[in-house]
């Protein structure tokens, strides 16, 4: 019964538009259970450009779980299991890890211009695959396909960046307190890299951590989101692809904790740099203690969206949409609170209402789509648990705030009114396609509202951590 449904579902949300790709069927390593025919055509594209990875990576051969293991990765749009990856845990990143770790003698002798030039041809071989790499992309995360092209484009970006900084690493003269002394700061590369990425944006959490590591001599064991390895697999081939030395950019995906204990635990992994939830990472914050390893964090946020009586309506609009409604309201900068100040609140709700009902909800291969599933039934549950609380304490639903009748995980774009600071939709990301409008009177109270949250401050240990900083820790001294 629910396997006929989600087939129903399934061919529902089929789509027709996507990159022009042929609508042959695929074999082979998918379970079609209730493979769309769009999506089978999408897959047997990316399978015939030879980036359909479903092993992990280590020391530059592709290996199935050493148990055999596997797990199922899922399309959110329809249910359908798109393939079967390799299930592992801490033997294989022990084995990754050790092979990171000979790597690094040699790829942090090269010089940096050596190793730019090979991330250059990452840089390239990404673009010349980013429809290829786009469609993977909204296949298993469900982002319609114009976001996963343009985070193609902006993941793609930090290699190019990356491979120009390695030649910059400047040193330092310091000027020193004895006549006898010359003080030199010389960067070094701190070793072997863990790199734990979330699935929100499958490319470009990589990119961002592996390319600053590898550009200037340290060697990478990316894990992936398990509900999002086959995008950071395939952009992996093409590293190999572009002369990436076996060993110094390996991927394991599976278990979780154990792949985590394993980076942790191991002496040779000299840093760890993970986006993703606030919980996981106080956990590999503190697993680092005891190896005293360098650890880079970008946890979750609250970003307030602050609209004053005398703002271009228009503009405001077009922003709060943009920064509230991207990848359905599922990255960790969403604007996760409208603040709106009282004179123009009902101008700016009414306004606002009109542009998110303008949103298309559905599949994200098709090219009409602009709200694409949430990535799980936890998501979607998560929702629902804030919107009860708001509801409880006194908001009221102006759009939305249900699930949507294309069923699965699709959650209605929701715009919830007179939201105030004791309920979860203020205090908390909802990570979800939900816009709260908290009214306030004067600049004073904005401000003191939009920093009423332990995200974001520098006073508190859970802040954001941007991509700069992590280039400048890489690039520590030993
Ligand atoms: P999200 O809520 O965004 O999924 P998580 O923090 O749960 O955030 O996941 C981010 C990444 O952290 C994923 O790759 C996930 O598999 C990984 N992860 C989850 N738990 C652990 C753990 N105990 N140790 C190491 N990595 C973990």
């Amino acid at each position: 019964m629910a396997m006929a449904m989600a087939m129903r579902r399934a061919a529902a949300l089929g789509a027709r538009h996507i990159l022009g790709a042929s609508s042959s069927s695929s074999s082979g390593i998918l379970r079609s259970r209730h493979m769309s025919v769009d999506a089978a055509a999408a897959l047997e594209r990316i399978r015939a450009a030879g980036l359909l990875r479903t092993q992990g990576l280590i020391g530059g051969k592709w290996i199935d779980a050493y148990d055999g293991k596997t797990i199922e990765v899922e399309n959110p749009a329809t249910g359908e299991i798109l393939a079967n990856v390799s299930c592992m845990g801490s033997r294989e990143t022990s084995d990754a890890i050790a092979s990171a770790h000979t790597t690094f003698y040699s790829w942090s002798k090269l010089t940096a211009s050596e190793r730019s030039k090979a991330l250059r041809k990452w840089y390239d071989l990404i673009i010349s695959n980013k429809e290829e790499l786009a469609l993977l992309m909204t296949l298993e995360q469900g982002k319609p396909i114009k976001e996963a092209l343009g985070e193609v484009n902006y993941g793609a970006s930090f290699i190019e960046y990356f491979a120009e900084e390695a030649k910059r690493i400047y040193g330092d003269i310091i000027p020193p307190t004895l006549s006898d002394r010359r003080l030199l700061v010389l960067k070094q590369p701190v070793g072997v890299v863990g790199a734990i990425t979330p699935w929100n944006f499958p490319l470009a959490m990589i990119t961002r951590k592996v390319g600053p590591a590898l550009a200037c001599g340290c060697t990478v064991v990316v894990k992936p989101s398990e509900f999002t390895p086959l995008t950071a697999l395939a952009a992996a081939d093409l590293a190999l692809q572009a002369g990436i030395p076996a060993g110094a950019l390996n991927v394991v995906m599976g278990n979780a904790p154990e792949i985590g204990d394993a980076l942790l635990q191991s002496t040779q992994v000299r840093k760890i740099t993970f986006t993703g939830s606030t919980a996981v990472g106080k956990k590999l914050m503190a697993g680092s203690a005891d190896t005293v390893k360098k650890v880079s964090l970008e946890l979750g946020g609250n970003a307030p969206c602050i609209v004053f009586d005398d703002a271009d309506i228009d503009v405001a609009i077009k922003g709060s949409l943009a920064a509230k409604f991207r990848n359905s309201g599922q990255t960790c900068v969403c604007a996760n609170r409208i603040l709106v100040q009282e004179g123009i609140y009902e101008k700016f709700a009414s306004a606002f209402i009109k542009a998110v009902q303008s949103l298309q909800v559905g599949n994200g291969l098709e090219e009409s789509t602009s709200q694409g599933p949430l990535i799980n039934e936890a998501a979607v549950q998560k929702v629902e648990k804030f919107i009860k609380d708001a509801t409880s304490k006194g908001a009221h639903i102006m759009l939305g705030g249900k699930r949507h009748s294309l069923g699965m995980t699709f959650y209605e774009p929701t715009v919830v009114g007179n939201v105030s600071n004791d309920m979860l939709l203020f205090r908390e990301e909802a990570f979800g396609p939900v816009a709260p409008l908290v009214p306030f009177k004067t600049e004073e109270d904005a401000i003191h509202m939009a920093n009423d949250t332990n995200a974001g401050s520098l006073s508190d240990p859970v802040y954001l951590n941007y991509y700069f900083f992590l280039f400048s820790l890489v690039c520590q001294a030993l």
